[in-house]
């Protein structure tokens, strides 16, 4: 979403309401800080198949809640879990299908918290992903620390400095 101000491409969600079949967004330039309103079409099908096969219609503010709960007492701005928001159901809208299986939306979901908190990431895959037992949260964690580099150690740091 480009800023009709500037032409920058960085705006961040500011507000967001249904109306009716849209969505109506009030954004804020990261770049001149012009502030400008958005409205995008829901696609009034969209439904989300669940993993026992039973359908619920697309809702917005549930994927919202859910991330939030992953997010508690974790320094994630909701400025950026609304982000994450906006990047899952644009990317589901965009499938243009009239049906989808939840686990799209779950990793997709998964997929923007690995970037934004690594603790909201395993909270959200313990219940997303219905992690049976300990061990597979394990081989979760192990999966997510293997693309991390090494953190540097305080020690080291002051040796190398003098
Ligand atoms: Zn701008």
């Amino acid at each position: 979403m480009r800023c009709p101000h500037c032409g920058e491409s960085d705006t961040r969600v500011i507000d967001t309401r249904a109306t009716g079949n849209s969505v109506r967004r009030r954004r804020e330039c990261q770049k001149c800080g012009q502030r400008f309103t958005t409205y995008e079409n829901i696609a009034p099908t969209l439904n989300i198949i669940k993993r026992d096969g039973r359908r619920e219609s697309w809702d917005r503010q549930k994927v919202l809640n859910g991330i939030r709960i992953a997010c508690t007492k974790r320094p994630v701005a909701m400025a950026d879990i609304e982000g994450l928001v906006d990047q899952v159901e644009e990317y589901v809208l965009s499938l243009g299908r009239a049906e989808i299986p939840s686990s799209v939306v779950g990793e997709k979901v998964l997929e923007g918290l690995k970037t934004l908190d690594p603790v909201a990431y395993i909270r959200f895959a313990s219940v997303y992903l219905d992690l049976p037992d300990l061990y597979a949260l394990r081989a979760e964690i192990d999966r997510l620390l293997e693309g991390e580099p090494e953190p540097v150690r305080p020690l080291e740091r002051q040796a190398v400095g003098g």
